[in-house]
């Protein structure tokens, strides 16, 4: 009888080295790759069986079917030209961190059921949080998005609300964060089940940064109406500008009035590493919460984000449920991760953020961020210059949002379509990959560098393509 159904070593090996060269070489030839993926809606679901395979398949096989049908199916975010959305990198000492971690597939539950997941995950948060300059009261945890982050930090202040208000009622609670805020936060407020109305949007100044004026007004007039106010989200680069909600205005504001103050700090957050950066960010001593994302501009493979608190307790009081089956000896000298969160399940995932911080080092992760940033300050001087490519919002990080106003054309709607062609134009080259967003409802371009492959050669390229499409855009549009 056989005793042992996996795959044998032997053929472990000869595929594991296949792969791990196949990688290199994907790595080493990624900007021969298109960025954008090509294909169109079902075309992956249709060069697939419609039925499971009943019995096995060759390994070669199920290889060669990755690199003919999945592929091409792939948008690929760590090619240099990625420069839509928040592009998240992973590095290579990021991905054998990766593997390593699947390779062991622990599951770090309790202290006990991975003694080194536990712990490591306190080591490198710990080591997060001097980068950062945050205070030591600050506690860690990693859950695998910030929308996960942001999810537990407000089912906290939540938490702090029902020792706030000896009258607490759900129905009355509000939270507040400005207009350009992130969709997960009123995700967030959803599943907790607060109110449509709980959120009260706080509106922005020409920068994007939340008018901390009208916050300490709304906050007021609730009050007098009796309602519950009990938390503001401030926003540390926001999605469509990467601005700063005035961090330190904010935390006064909450600490009068005993509210909880949560900062998003998703994408920027890594850039604070940086002396200069960090300084917008200072205020952050009197928040509760800050969650930021290493997957996002740290160069670790997604999925990774640290929330830090100040109040451990309340979210272990949150959320802490022990059954007597999870019970173990060291519970009162140990951690248990389980207890910080909705899940239960862990994945290894301070692995691949200690791999990452060890290559690099703290100094040498500065330069990578820093250099992002100044190229994104160059591309911005481009914009600047330029008589037809306009800025829209200031440049804290490395995203610029911008559009061109091409003198013939003078009605909005018209000037949206053009810059939505010049988008489709500049992505279909299939060299660079750019987003858009909505800025005072005009339709914006977006160009986000933060990617670890990235230069100032495809900084260039996509100024010069920029230039070039909107140039035979303009003869079309006469
Ligand atoms: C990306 C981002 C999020 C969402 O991050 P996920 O990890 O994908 O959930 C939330 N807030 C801000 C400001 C972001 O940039």
């Amino acid at each position: 009888m056989k005793k042992n159904f996996d795959m044998p070593t032997e053929e472990f090996k000869k595929y594991g080295h296949e792969l791990i060269d196949w990688i290199a070489d994907y790595l080493k030839n990624i900007d021969k790759y298109p960025v954008l993926s090509k294909v169109s809606p079902n075309s992956i679901i249709n060069n697939l069986p419609k039925k499971p395979p009943e019995i096995q398949e060759e390994m070669s096989n199920i290889i060669n079917d990755f690199k003919k049908i999945i592929i091409p199916g792939i948008t690929h975010w760590n090619h240099p030209g990625f420069m839509a959305y928040f592009n998240s990198t992973a590095s290579s000492p990021g991905i054998l961190g990766e593997l390593l971690s699947a390779a062991l597939n622990i599951n770090g539950m309790l202290w006990k059921t991975s003694p080194a997941s536990t712990e490591l995950e306190i080591v490198t948060i710990n080591w997060i949080r001097q980068m950062l300059n945050l205070p030591s009261n600050f506690f860690g945890v990693i859950y695998d998005l910030a929308s996960i982050s942001s999810l537990h930090a407000i089912a906290t202040a939540r938490e702090a609300a029902k020792e706030l208000y000896n009258n607490y009622d759900i129905k009355k609670l509000r939270i507040y964060g400005s207009e350009e805020a992130h969709s997960s936060i009123e995700k967030g407020i959803k599943t907790l089940g607060l109110e449509s109305s709980a959120f009260v949007k706080i509106k922005v100044d020409k920068n994007f940064s939340m008018k901390s004026n009208d916050l300490k007004k709304e906050i007021i007039k609730d009050f007098k109406n009796g309602l519950q106010p009990f938390c503001v989200v401030g926003t540390f680069g926001t999605t469509s500008t990467a601005s700063i909600d005035p961090i330190k205005n904010i935390s006064k504001i909450c600490k009068e009035y005993n509210l909880w103050f949560h900062i998003d700090a998703a994408y920027g957050g890594s850039a604070a590493i940086i002396k200069d950066i960090r300084s917008y960010l200072d205020g952050v001593e009197y928040a509760q919460s800050i969650v930021i994302n290493p997957h996002k501009w740290m160069f670790v493979p997604i999925d990774l984000s640290i929330l830090f608190t100040t109040k451990a307790d309340l979210l272990k009081r949150a959320f802490s449920i022990v059954p007597h089956y999870l019970k173990t000896n060291e519970d009162n000298e140990v951690i248990n991760f389980m207890d910080y969160g909705i899940q239960l399940g862990r994945r290894f995932r301070s692995l691949k953020l200690w791999f990452v911080i060890r290559y690099f080092g703290s100094k040498g992760l500065q330069n990578i961020i820093g250099y992002h940033i100044q190229l994104a300050k160059i591309f911005a001087k481009h914009i600047d210059n330029d008589k037809i490519f306009i800025r829209l919002a200031p440049v804290y990080f490395s995203t610029v949002t911008f559009r061109a106003i091409p003198s013939t054309i003078i009605d909005e709607k018209e000037l949206d379509n053009f810059n939505k062609n010049l988008i489709e134009e500049v992505n279909n080259t299939g060299k660079i990959f750019l987003s858009h967003t909505k800025v005072n409802n005009i339709f914006a371009i977006r160009l986000v560098i933060s990617g670890i492959r990235t230069t100032q050669k495809e900084m260039e390229n996509a100024w010069k393509l920029l230039k070039k499409k909107c140039k035979i855009l303009e003869k079309e549009f006469l």
